[in-house]
């Protein structure tokens, strides 16, 4: 084998938020994190459950970002302002985009429903944060058959399969299966910044043993992921090429100054119906914005990837 640099490894841990417009919901973000503030154009992740609960999560505005919606048990009904109204189920990808802004309500469907869900968001480059608002679900993603492992391509390609999912830069984002007792390799692309969650299971990833919990970023000098399951497991595996600018994230918005936040921010809670468009179904019910911090956002700088960060640094303002 060429030698090549060990790749740099970091646990971050998730921790436990309250979602706004949910009762009760069980959320765990990993990202953004302090030490960690993205991994490619990935800035969020979330998983909520698993649970038994009502998802309510009522008509909220987005820009600047796409939404990645990836239910793993539980059904969600997603109504947009574009007009659309669709029932996403596992093995199920709803992307939307929200560059200049969009509007959307996400429910769980039955009575107390067990859920559990990925949702993600994607940070979108300089050349596209104020497209037009536009909505993706794609049924039939590809499933590559590794030796030991198989993988749905959620975002991006992995082992020569490709998602159909439209993103603005280079990406990655597979749900990878490990049989019990196999061990899987699987191909990364270089110049790719790499992070695996463990979602079921227990696994060994590159030698380091994980649980369901913490989020472990790659760093990105690997090509390559051996990954070993005693009992089987089930892994999320995430990438993209290091994105290149400071953003400022605020509630459900994305944009390059503060003044682009507090813009979104008044056109959302003056209903401005250009940039944020009604959804259909929910009267007069939305979520509003919370008020903003008397100070300046500041820009979630990327950090050097290979520095490892103390615990101990100052948490960036934002929500
Ligand atoms: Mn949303």
């Amino acid at each position: 084998m060429p030698a090549h640099p060990a790749p740099v490894t970091r646990l971050v841990d998730g921790r436990d938020v309250p979602l706004g417009g949910v009762r009760g919901m069980s959320v765990t973000r990993w990202l953004p994190h302090r030490t960690l503030p993205m991994v490619g154009a990935w800035c969020f992740l979330d998983r909520m459950g698993p649970q038994r609960v009502d998802m309510r999560v009522l008509p909220h505005p987005h820009t600047g970002l796409q939404t990645v919606t990836w239910p793993l048990t539980g059904s969600i009904r997603h109504r947009d302002s574009l007009g659309t109204d669709v029932v996403l189920r596992p093995g199920e990808l709803n992307l939307m985009t929200g560059g200049r802004g969009v509007a959307h309500s996400e429910l769980s469907l039955g009575e107390s429903p067990l859920l559990h869900a990925l949702q993600l968001w994607v940070a979108l480059p300089a050349d596209h944060d104020d497209a037009p608002a536009a909505f993706e679900q794609h049924t039939d993603l590809p499933v590559v058959e590794l030796p030991g492992a198989r993988a749905s391509v959620v975002v991006g390609e992995l082992a020569g399969a490709a998602s159909p999912a439209t993103v603005h830069t280079p990406l990655l984002a597979a749900d990878v299966t490990l049989d019990a007792g196999a061990t899987a390799t699987l191909p990364l692309r270089p110049g790719f910044e790499h992070a695996v969650l463990v979602l079921e299971g227990e696994a060994s990833v590159d030698g380091t043993g994980l649980g369901v919990g913490p989020l472990l970023f790659l760093g990105a000098d690997a090509d390559e992921l051996v990954m070993t399951s005693a009992g089987g497991a089930r892994v999320l595996l995430l990438g993209g090429e290091p994105y290149p600018d400071d953003l400022v994230m605020w509630w459900n918005f994305i944009g390059r100054t503060h003044e682009d936040v507090v813009a979104a921010r008044d056109a959302w809670e003056g209903h401005d119906r250009d940039r944020f468009p009604t959804v259909p179904g929910h009267g007069g019910e939305r979520i509003p914005a919370p008020p903003l911090p008397p100070v300046r956002l500041a820009p979630r700088r990327r950090r050097p990837p290979l520095r490892e960060v103390s615990d101990d640094a100052p948490a960036p303002a934002m929500s």
